[in-house]
């Protein structure tokens, strides 16, 4: 059985999906304003490892949503700097539309695939759900109209709803009567949130009507996860998953909207990947201390080697990033390829080793342990055929390649591949994405890499 640690109950827990059928899972995604650095890339990568283990550890059946804030107060304050003779809508949707790109090529380098997403909503995408969500607050009494926005009302929420419990919040601190239209908000300053920002001159907006008022404007950062969350999968989640960061107040706002207006509970398991740091920082980009994915190349690290070092390293604890760290990541991923390749025959049965992997994993995806596993297989007199069986596995689920693989791919695979690349260079991604997908059906992995494109045999 599966366990997993739920943030909001402190504890690991047993899995189970609230339909044995279906996995319904959320992932908050980027903002894409600019360039990912690697420590917003982990909260992904660690999605995208929970996601394989329960497809293809589990088999389970998983939809995963991961959601695009492409509307909000840093996309709007860099779209018009960029383009300040643009209508705001379409300088919005040029600037965003570009750092989406930016980030699916990150994501194809680290073999997170796009096809994986259920969905790949934009926040734009679904601004009627926000507007229906927000109303259906209003009307509940847990929201008020002020100076042409409309605010979450905590003080009448709380009187007979909990608020805080993903991160104990005490609520004595509650500010009565004071609001905030930031999305973000100290711990100590636990305040009314905003759910709808009226316009201001020069921004972009939609129109909106509410109770007789003319409400021009936008939707806050919260409200956007819970209507397109609730839109797609429908509340409540079976798991969501985000950085610690945004436990409070986005998650803590998500949890309260939803009850607020459905009347649903959001997710039954809450995870949450630690950060990553920088001598003992965390990387932000506000410190200034963080490196992209193509930075990290520069340095001579492979895509690989860097997903190899997140997924080994767990989740749940903050991992210090160096080169030395990555160093070691690097050098043990080509230590098993090399074992693999060198593996001679043996006479033992892999089952025990097997059942000892699959225990860590449901461990809350223990993967260090996971890892010693499999170097023990590898070093140990076991069977070849039975070792080579798991490692074959074991890409599937850790979405990393152990064997090297030197099969001839035919010309009209390549043929393809170079139409893509075109068809990218023309900024048709549509046609892109078919010449892929035709790739895919045709037996082949097709993987975005900095100097062009990797193809294997499935
Ligand atoms: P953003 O694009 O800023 O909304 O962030 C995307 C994701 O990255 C969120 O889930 C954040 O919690 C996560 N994140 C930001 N900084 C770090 C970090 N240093 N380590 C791990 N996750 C992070
Ligand atoms: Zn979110």
């Amino acid at each position: 059985m599966l366990k997993l640690f739920n943030t909001i109950r402190k504890e690991k827990q047993e899995f189970r999906p609230i339909n044995k059928d279906e996995v319904k899972m959320y992932s908050c995604g980027p903002t894409v304003y600019n360039y990912p650095h690697v420590g917003n890339l982990r909260a992904f990568i660690f999605a995208d490892t929970l996601y394989r283990w329960l497809k293809y550890g589990e088999k389970c059946n998983v939809k995963w949503v991961m959601n695009l804030t492409d509307v909000d107060d840093k996309t709007i304050k860099n779209s018009r700097e960029k383009y300040p003779k643009m209508d705001e809508k379409t300088a919005l949707s040029k600037y965003t539309l570009y750092y989406e790109g930016v980030f699916f090529d990150d994501l194809a380098e680290l073999n997170i695939q796009k096809e994986s997403f259920f969905n790949n909503p934009r926040a734009t995408e679904y601004i009627e759900e926000m507007k229906d969500l927000t109303r259906m607050i209003y009307e509940k009494g847990y929201a008020k109209i002020i100076e042409g926005s409309v605010f979450f009302d905590l003080v009448s929420y709380v009187k007979s709803n909990d608020y805080g419990k993903l991160i104990n919040l005490d609520l004595d601190n509650l500010k009565t009567g004071t609001r905030t239209l930031s999305d973000e908000i100290e711990k100590e300053n636990v305040q009314d949130f905003v759910l709808w920002k009226g316009v201001k001159k020069g921004e972009p907006y939609w129109d909106f009507e509410l109770d007789g008022h003319d409400l021009k404007g936008r939707p806050g950062w919260h409200i956007e996860c819970s209507s397109m969350g609730h839109a797609i999968l429908g509340l409540p989640l079976d798991i969501h998953t985000g950085g610690v960061d945004l436990t409070f107040p986005h998650h803590e706002n998500e949890i309260a909207q939803a009850q607020a207006g459905y009347e649903l509970d959001t997710a039954n398991f809450w995870l949450h990947n630690e950060h990553l740091m920088v001598d003992g920082k965390k990387m932000s980009k506000s410190l200034g201390n963080f490196y992209t994915l193509a930075d990290l190349r520069e340095k001579g690290f492979s895509a690989e080697a860097i997903r190899f070092f997140f997924v080994f390293n767990h989740y749940g604890s903050k991992v210090n990033l160096s080169d030395e760290s990555l160093e070691a990541a690097s050098n043990t991923l080509k230590n098993i390829r090399n074992l693999l390749s060198i593996k001679k025959e043996g006479s033992k049965d892999i089952v025990d080793i097997r059942d000892r992997f699959y225990g860590a994993m449901r461990d809350d995806l223990n993967t260090s342990v996971a890892l010693a596993c499999m170097m023990e297989l590898l070093k140990g007199d076991y069977k070849k055929d039975e070792v080579s069986q798991f490692f074959k596995e074991a890409e599937d689920i850790f979405g990393i390649y152990f064997f090297e693989k030197n099969v001839k791919i035919p010309q009209d695979i390549i043929d393809l591949a170079e139409r893509r690349v075109e068809a990218k260079k023309q900024k048709d991604y549509q046609l892109a994405d078919s010449l892929r997908n035709e790739i895919i059906a045709k037996g082949y992995e097709l993987r975005d890499t900095q100097g062009g494109y990797e193809i294997k045999k499935q």
